[in-house]
C-alpha cells in the first residue's frame, strides 16, 4: 500500500518545508516537492501540517493502585491516544515487591500483546532493589527495556531509600540505560498528610497542600546529586513546580546529564481546581497541582529546553466508584488523571497557537525529543526510512474538550468545556490510517512492542 500526502507543510523539529510525503508500506519512502508518483491513495493536506506522530513516554494502562485499577486498558487507552495524535506510548511495567523484574515485565507484555492499537514500549519500575534484581536490569536493557524508574515517594509501596536508589544508578551507569525518578520527599509528605487528616482536613484539596513543592525540590536535588556521583543520566518524571525546575536547571547549567518532563496538568490546571469539596478528587495526582503562578515558569522551562518532554502520566480513575474510594479521607483517593488523548492538542493550543513557541519546538517536545531520549530510533521525525507514524494536522481547527466526546474510558475530563485550537485530521500508524476525522479505522492488536535502544548514545 502506497499513500501520498500532497500539498502539506512538513513540520519537523528542525525545519518546516512545503513538500509531499510518500508512504510505502510501513515506512516513509520519499519526501519531495510536487512528487509525481503512483499511489494507492492520496491525502490532500493543503493548508495542513504533516508532523511526526506523538510519543507519550509516561502512561499507566491498567495500573493497580490503591485497591483498584487505572481504568483504560491497552486497547481503550491506545485507541484514545491515537485519536489525540499519539502513535507511540511507553508504559510502566511494575516489579511486584518481593518478586522479580521478569514477573512484572511478563505481566505487562500480557496486558498489551494483541490489545494495543498503536506501538508501545516499556519502562521498568524497580520497587525492590536486590542483588538478583541488579543482574536482571542488565538483561532487560538487552531486551529493549532501557529505562528504570525509582521512587522517593509512596513509603511502603514504591519508595526506595537512598542506598537502594544509588545501587540501581550504579548498575544503570554500567549497562547504558537511564534512571527515571519520581522525586518527592514521601516520608515528610506522609507526616503532613497524616497531620491534616487527623485535624479533620479530609477534602481532596489537602492532598495538594500536604505535598509541598519544596519537598519536590528537595527530592529532585537529592536524586540529581546521587546520579552525579553514580555518573548516570537521570530524568525527573512529571516535574510540577518551579522549585524542582530550578534544581534541574542548575544541574544542567553545570553540565550534568539531568533531564525532566512536565505534564499538561501542570501547565493548564492549578491547586484551585482541587477546591470545591469532593469534586477536587478529579484532580488528585502526585505531585499535585500547584498554585497557578508556577505554570508560566514551566512553559519557560520548555521554551529554554530545561524541560525536554511533555508526557501525560495518564492514569485514569472514574470519579464515580473509583475516586470515591477517598470520600472522607483524601489519602484514599486513587492518584492519577486521564490525559493521553489531550496532550498533543493541548501543547499545540498553549504552545504555537498561543505564540509561546514555534511549531518546530512543539514537534520536538511531543515527538522528536521523546524518540531521541528513549531510544525509539525509527520514530520522531518525518524522514525517509522512518516509520510512517504521521499526523495530518489542522492548526486552525477549534474544538471543545468533553468527557461526552473523548475516547478515554473514564467518566470525566479535567479540561471539560475548554475550547482549544488544533487537531489531527488523519493519523497514520506505521503506514495504516488509524483515525480519519471522527472515524476509527485502527484495530485492536495493531500496535507492536518496540525494543528500544540504549538512551545514552542519543543524549549528547
Ligand atoms: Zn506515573
Amino acid at each position: 500500500m502506497r499513500t501520498l500526502i500532497k500539498n502539506g507543510t512538513v513540520v519537523n523539529a528542525d525545519a518546516s518545508t512545503r513538500a509531499d510525503v510518500l508512504v510505502d508500506g510501513e515506512k516513509i519512502a520519499t519526501i519531495g516537492i510536487d512528487l509525481d508518483v503512483a499511489a494507492d491513495r492520496t491525502i490532500d493536506a493543503a493548508g495542513k501540517w504533516v508532523v511526526p506522530g506523538g510519543i507519550d513516554v509516561h502512561t499507566h494502562m491498567e495500573l493497580p493502585f490503591g485497591g483498584t485499577f487505572a481504568k483504560d486498558t491497552f486497547e481503550t487507552g491506545t485507541r484514545a491516544a491515537a485519536f489525540g495524535g499519539t502513535t507511540t506510548i511507553i508504559d510502566f511495567a511494575v516489579q511486584p515487591r518481593g518478586g522479580s523484574l521478569r514477573e512484572g515485565l511478563d505481566a505487562w507484555h500480557e496486558k498489551a500483546d494483541g490489545n494495543a492499537c498503536i506501538d508501545y514500549g516499556f519502562h521498568m519500575i524497580v520497587s525492590d532493589v536486590r542483588d538478583d534484581v541488579l543482574t536482571e536490569m542488565d538483561a532487560l536493557v538487552d531486551e529493549g527495556i532501557t529505562t528504570f524508574k525509582l521512587f522517593t515517594a509512596y513509603p511502603g509501596v514504591f519508595l526506595s531509600d537512598d542506598g537502594a536508589i544509588f545501587r540501581a544508578m550504579q548498575q544503570t551507569a554500567k549497562n547504558g540505560g537511564m534512571i527515571l525518578m519520581h522525586a518527592e520527599n514521601g516520608m515528610a509528605i506522609d507526616v503532613v498528610a497524616n497531620q491534616n487528616a487527623e485535624a479533620g482536613n479530609t477534602d481532596p484539596y489537602y492532598h495538594g497542600v500536604s505535598r509541598s513543592p519544596v519537598f519536590e525540590a528537595d527530592a529532585t536535588s537529592r536524586v540529581i546529586r546521587l546520579a552525579e556521583v553514580a555518573e548516570v543520566p537521570v530524568y525527573i518524571v512529571h516535574l510540577s513546580s518551579r522549585n524542582a525546575l530550578n534544581e534541574v536547571r542548575r544541574a544542567r547549567d553545570e553540565g550534568q546529564p539531568a533531564f525532566a518532563e512536565t505534564c499538561p496538568q501542570y501547565l493548564f490546571l492549578s491547586l484551585d481546581d482541587m477546591k470545591n469539596g469532593f469534586e477536587g478528587a478529579k484532580f488528585v495526582c502526585s505531585p499535585p497541582l500547584r498554585p497557578a503562578d508556577h505554570q508560566e515558569d514551566l512553559w519557560d522551562g520548555l521554551v529554554r529546553d530545561d524541560l525536554q518532554v511533555v508526557s501525560t502520566d495518564h492514569c485514569p480513575f472514574d470519579f464515580h466508584g473509583q475516586k470515591e474510594l477517598g470520600r472522607g479521607d483524601f489519602r484514599k483517593i486513587p492518584n492519577g488523571l486521564p490525559g493521553v488523548e489531550d496532550r498533543v492538542d493541548l501543547l499545540h493550543h498553549g504552545g504555537p497557537a498561543a505564540g509561546r513557541m514555534s511549531p518546530n519546538r512543539w514537534v520536538e517536545i511531543v515527538s522528536t525529543a521523546p524518540a531521541r531520549m528513549f531510544g525509539l530510533t525509527q520514530k520522531g521525525a518525518i524522514a525517509p526510512g522512518l516509520d510512517a507514524d504521521i499526523l495530518v494536522y489542522d492548526p486552525n481547527r477549534k474544538r471543545t474538550i468533553s468527557a461526552r466526546t473523548h475516547h478515554m474510558d473514564v467518566d470525566y475530563s479535567c479540561y471539560e468545556g475548554m475550547e482549544i485550537t488544533g487537531g489531527s485530521d488523519v493519523v497514520l500508524s506505521r503506514g495504516r490510517i488509524v483515525v480519519d476525522g471522527e472515524e476509527w479505522l485502527g484495530e485492536k492488536g495493531g500496535g507492536r512492542f518496540i525494543k528500544r535502544a540504549r538512551s545514552r548514545e542519543y543524549l549528547k
